[in-house]
Parts: structure tokens; C-alpha cells; sequence
């Protein structure tokens, strides 16, 4: 190993980041290095240029612990090859589930830093490299960012009270904490500062945001708030991860009436049968989610329904898994997520009788991912003929070479399928018009009109 004494500040080092997991996960990774770099840390992109590995990891399914787990290792591996070593730091959601029982599991990795530990990554990596120095200067309540490309994702909570019985979330990140308004709009002035076009609020139940702070503020409030930030730049505003309960009048209203808010709305059901949702720990019926879409659609017409459904739940009958496929072609969602149910270590499904084996998990499964198919390419077809706004995200190479992509409205960044647009001049950020004139599976295609700039 280099001889660590040889750095006196972690101006010296460059850090390579391993980011696993969700969106929310990127925003932390981004808060980290923002930190790091104001640090005097430069990034590294490969393990050979770097000094220090940080792994931010996600254990939101056991197969998402076991690649964390792996690509530190396959990394630890890299790193044993290398012409020198270098300490490998595990950030995120696995230290916050395990705890300490990993440094005795993996002696490979020199530090671990749990989630609500991260706003101090600069003083652990001082101290694997040895750097010693001042204490990193906290920041101050505020989440810094770097800032790529023409969307962010901004997280608006942590943690999660509903405790859903199949979910380790509330036992790895905590109970439901709001991060203040002041701090939201601070962070969403600066990227909007950097040219960020569309701001993406998360949080594990985005619906609650603001119920634990001083004056109870409610979400509709914030997307207010948040519009009157980006309406100079004509941006947008999307917001994720809704309950069912969330949806209250005021929202509805906001989300309609408001130009900025994208009427987009993700609600994620997991279930329709009464009986399988009690067992999540989780209330509503096929009826009464009916009666919610149907509203939703009559309020706020042409808007755009993302959901997520779960397949083979314990205890769910062959009844009831007809009944989910049923429920989700019926409803025909723009977009649908599938998950198999996975047991997680700690929650209260895992220890449920009746777990259905993974065979009929797979075939379950491969129905909802079917019907997802079914509705989501339609969904995706019937924009053909359409004229609309679409954010530039960058120039690619395509098949019939340079061109244009972007994301319309109705597509979430990084997540829904994009617009290819063959000709035109735009830069990443630019916000232009053009003719939607097909589609492939989720993917569309354009003619650009006119470009605002
Ligand atoms: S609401 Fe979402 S994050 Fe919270 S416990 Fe349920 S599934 Fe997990």
C-alpha cells in the first residue's frame, strides 16, 4: 500500500464512484462527491486512477444486496491486481442494514458509511487516506450537487413509516423525516443556477412530505413553491413515488392547474386484491383504486399513470394473481413496473406461511411484465401525431447516425423511453417542439419544429 502520510489533504487523491440502485441513490452519490470535490478531491473514472473507491450500495431486494456485495468484491479483486492498492469505502444502504456485522464479513473494505452518515464522507475518506487535516466543514443543512445533463432528481424525505410487510426500507433508512422547504429550494435554485430544465422530486411516499415539519406544509405547497422556481427558465416539475392516500384534493388541483407540474402521476399500487394488500400492511381495494384512476383521469385529463405491481406474494391464490393481471390490462397504465416478491431478511412477509415458489413467482411475473407490454407500447403509440415539448438530454450515435435525444413530458428521465430526433441543432438543456411520428416499443421518434432555447 502507498504510504499514507504521504497526503497531507485529500487534495492530493482522486475518488472513483460506484453508484448501485435507484435514483435516490444517485442523488446521494452526487451530495458525496459534490463534498469530496469541494474537498480538493478530483474523480477518478477507472480503479487504476484512483485513490479511494466509494461504493454506494442498495439493499432494497436481496438481489440488490448481493450485486452490492459483489461488485465490491469483483472491485476489491481489480484493486489486488492493481499496480497499487488502494482502500475501497461501502457508502448507502447495505452498512445501514447490516451494520457491523460486515467488517468482520468483509475485511477488504476499509470503511463503512451508513446512509444518515454520508454528509461526513469527507472526514472518512481523510482518514483512510491518512490525510488527517481540519474536520470537513458540514454543509450546513444544505445538499450540494454536481450537476449533469437537463434533469435532477431532488429527494424531498428519507425513511418511511408505513412499514409495508415485504419492505426493508423503514428498517434500513429509518423512520418518514421531511427535509425542509428552505433546503429543497435552495438546492433546486442552484441547478436551475446550472441549467437544469426539470426538477424531479423523490422521497420513499412523496405524499407525506412535510407532515413531521414545523407548520405541517404539505406537498402541494412545495410543488407551488418549486414551480415559481423554475417558471423563469420555463422548466418542469415531476413528482414520484405517490401513495394511494396521497392523493388528496389539493394535489389533484395542483397537479392540474399548474403549468409547471407535470401531470404525471406515479402510484405505485403493488396490488389490487383487498385481501393480498392487508397482507402488505397495506389498505385499498381493487374498487377503490378504480374509483381514484377513474377520478384522476376525469380531473385531470390526457395526464399520464405510472404503477408498480408485485407478483407472488405469500398467500396470493391463482384467483388473485388474475385478478392483478386483470386489474392492470383493464386500467392500461402508460407504465408498469413488475417485481417478483422477494423475501427480505427482517420483514414480516419473509416469515408469512404460504410463500409461493418460484416457479409460479416466474410464471406470475412474466404475465404482469406481458400485460406492461401490452398497454405500455399502445400507451407509447397513441402519442404518434402528437406535438410536443421535449428536453434535449444529449446527441448520441444512432442507426442511421447523429441525432437528437431527449425526453418528452410524459416520459420520467432515465426510466420511460426517450425521442430520437434525427435533425436539428439543439444543445443538452434546450427545450424544443417537434412531431412525434413513431414508435417502437417505448422509444418514439421526431421531427423537431422549433426550439425554445
Ligand atoms: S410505502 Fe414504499 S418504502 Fe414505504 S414501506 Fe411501503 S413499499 Fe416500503
Amino acid at each position: 500500500m502507498d504510504n499514507p502520510s504521504s497526503m497531507s489533504t485529500t487534495a492530493d487523491a482522486s475518488c472513483l464512484f460506484v453508484t448501485l440502485g435507484c435514483a435516490k441513490n444517485e442523488v446521494d452519490t452526487d451530495r458525496m462527491r459534490a463534498l469530496l470535490l469541494g474537498d480538493g478531491l478530483s474523480e477518478a473514472h477507472e480503479v487504476d486512477a484512483a485513490d479511494v473507491i466509494i461504493v454506494n450500495t442498495c439493499s432494497f431486494l436481496a438481489s440488490a444486496t448481493s450485486e452490492s456485495i459483489e461488485t465490491t468484491l469483483e472491485l476489491a479483486e481489480e484493486v489486488a491486481h492493481g499496480v497499487r492498492s488502494r482502500p475501497i469505502i461501502m457508502c448507502g444502504c447495505v452498512p445501514s442494514r447490516y451494520g457491523d456485522e460486515l467488517a468482520h464479513e468483509l475485511p477488504e473494505v476499509a470503511a463503512f458509511v451508513r446512509a444518515d452518515e454520508e454528509d461526513g464522507i469527507v472526514d472518512v475518506v481523510r482518514r483512510v487516506l491518512g490525510s488527517g487535516g481540519a474536520p470537513a466543514a458540514r454543509p450546513a443543512g444544505r445538499m450540494l450537487r454536481t450537476i449533469e445533463g437537463a434533469s435532477a432528481y431532488v429527494k424531498i424525505s428519507d425513511g418511511c413509516d408505513r412499514f409495508c410487510t415485504f419492505c426493508a426500507i423503514p428498517h434500513i433508512r429509518g423512520r418518514y423525516s421531511s427535509r425542509p422547504a428552505s433546503e429543497i429550494l435552495d438546492e433546486v435554485r442552484g441547478l436551475v443556477a446550472g441549467g437544469v430544465r426539470e426538477i424531479v422530486l423523490i422521497g420513499q411516499d412523496t405524499g407525506v412530505w412535510g407532515h413531521d415539519l414545523e407548520g405541517a406544509p404539505c406537498l402541494a405547497d412545495l410543488l407551488r413553491m418549486v414551480a415559481e422556481v423554475v417558471r423563469p427558465c420555463r422548466g418542469w416539475v415531476r413528482v414520484l413515488y405517490l401513495q394511494p392516500e396521497g392523493m388528496t384534493d389539493e394535489l389533484i388541483a395542483t397537479i392540474r392547474d399548474v403549468d409547471e407540474v407535470l401531470p404525471y402521476i406515479d402510484i405505485p399500487i403493488q396490488h389490487c386484491s383487498e385481501r393480498v394488500l392487508g397482507r402488505m400492511g397495506r389498505s385499498g381495494s381493487a374498487a377503490e383504486l378504480r374509483t381514484l384512476f377513474a377520478r384522476l383521469r376525469e380531473e385531470i385529463p390526457g395526464m399520464v399513470l405510472r404503477t408498480t405491481g408485485m407478483a407472488g406474494f405469500p398467500g396470493e391464490t391463482d384467483d388473485e394473481a388474475d385478478e392483478l393481471a386483470d386489474f392492470l390490462a383493464e386500467q392500461e397504465f402508460d407504465y408498469l413496473s413488475v417485481f417478483a416478491y422477494s423475501p427480505e431478511e427482517g420483514t414480516r412477509a419473509a416469515a408469512m406461511d404460504g410463500q409461493v415458489d418460484e416457479r409460479t413467482k416466474l410464471e406470475r411475473t412474466q404475465r404482469l411484465v406481458d400485460v406492461s407490454e401490452q398497454t405500455g407500447f399502445s400507451a407509447t403509440a397513441r402519442h404518434v401525431g402528437e406535438r410536443t415539448k421535449v428536453i434535449i438530454d444529449g446527441v448520441e450515435e444512432g442507426e442511421w447516425g447523429r441525432e437528437l435525444v431527449g425526453h418528452a413530458w410524459f416520459q420520467a428521465p432515465d426510466c420511460d423511453g426517450a425521442v430520437h430526433l434525427e435533425q436539428g441543432e439543439a444543445s443538452v438543456g434546450d427545450i424544443v417542439t417537434c412531431d412525434l411520428v413513431d414508435s417502437f416499443c417505448y422509444e418514439l421518434s421526431g421531427v423537431m419544429v422549433s426550439k425554445e432555447g
